[in-house]
C-alpha cells in the first residue's frame, strides 16, 4: 500500500472514530430529555389527580351537609307528626299538614340533591381509578428509563474513554500538517471530514468536483480537499471503507 493510500486509511479511522463521538455525544444529550418529558407527564398526571382529590373532598362535604339536613328535618317531620293529634282546631291542623307537606318536598329535592352528588361522586372516582393506574404506569415506566439512563451513561462514559484512546492512536499515524488539516476542517464543518468522491462529486457536499481536481486526485498522490466544501476527499476506486464494501457486495446480490 503506498503512503498516500496509508495516511487515507488513517484519516478514515480517525473519522470513524470521530463520528462515533458524535453519536454517543448526541445519544447522551436526547436521552435526559426524554426522562425529562416523561417526569413532565407524571406531573401533570398528579396535577390532574390532585384536582380530584379536591372536586370529590368538596362533593363529599357537600354529601355530609345534605345528609345532616335531610337526618334534622326527618326529625322535625316526625316530631311534627306527633303534634298533629295536639291541634286543638281545624285551621291549626290545616296549617300544621301545609308546613309538614313543605318540609317533606323540601327533603325530596333534598334527596334528589344527594342522588346528583353521590352520581357525581361515583364519576370523580371512576377518573381517579383511571388515573391511578396510569400513574403506575408512568412510575415503572420512569424508574425503567431512569435506570436505563444511567446505565447507558455509564457505558457511553467508557466507550468514550475507549475512543479517546483510539483517536490518539489513529491520529498519532498521521503526518502532523495533513493531521492539522483535518482537526482544521473538523472545527469548522459538520461531520464527516474526509469523504469519497464517486462518479466525479464530492459525498461531502454533492457538487462535481472540476476536471483537473478529478485527475489530480485520480493520481493519488497527496491529499487533496474538495474546492467547494474543503473537505479532504479521495477517489472511490483508490480506497473502499468496509461500509461501502458491504453495500457493492449487497448490489450485487
Ligand atoms: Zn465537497
Amino acid at each position: 500500500m503506498s503512503l498516500y493510500l496509508k495516511q487515507i486509511e488513517q484519516l478514515v479511522a480517525l473519522q470513524r472514530v470521530d463520528s462515533e463521538i458524535i453519536a454517543i455525544k448526541k445519544g447522551m444529550e436526547a436521552a435526559p430529555k426524554e426522562v425529562d418529558a416523561l417526569r413532565e407527564e407524571f406531573a401533570k398526571l398528579q396535577a390532574a389527580k390532585a384536582q380530584i382529590e379536591e372536586k370529590m373532598q368538596y362533593l363529599l362535604e357537600q354529601a355530609k351537609r345534605v345528609d345532616v339536613e335531610i337526618t334534622d328535618d326527618s326529625l322535625k317531620i316526625k316530631k311534627s307528626k306527633n303534634k298533629l293529634m295536639m291541634a286543638s282546631n281545624t285551621k291549626e291542623y290545616h296549617a300544621m299538614m301545609r308546613e309538614m307537606d313543605n318540609m317533606e318536598k323540601l327533603n325530596r329535592m333534598r334527596e334528589e340533591e344527594r342522588a346528583t352528588l353521590e352520581e357525581e361522586l361515583t364519576r370523580q372516582r371512576t377518573a381517579e381509578a383511571a388515573i391511578n393506574e396510569e400513574l403506575q404506569k408512568f412510575e415503572a415506566l420512569l424508574k425503567e428509563k431512569a435506570d436505563s439512563l444511567q446505565a447507558r451513561t455509564e457505558d457511553a462514559q467508557i466507550r468514550l474513554g475507549q475512543l479517546d484512546n483510539e483517536r490518539r492512536a489513529a491520529g498519532g499515524n498521521v503526518p502532523p500538517p495533513v493531521l492539522s488539516r483535518y482537526e482544521f476542517i473538523r472545527s469548522r464543518l459538520a461531520a464527516p471530514v474526509i469523504v469519497p468522491v464517486t462518479a466525479g462529486i464530492c459525498s461531502g457536499c454533492h457538487i462535481s468536483i472540476p476536471p483537473q481536481s478529478f485527475i489530480e486526485l485520480q493520481k493519488g498522490t497527496q491529499i487533496l480537499s474538495c474546492p467547494n466544501c474543503q473537505r479532504l476527499i479521495y477517489w472511490c476506486e483508490h480506497f473502499q471503507t468496509e461500509e461501502d464494501a458491504a453495500e457493492d457486495t449487497g448490489r450485487d446480490v
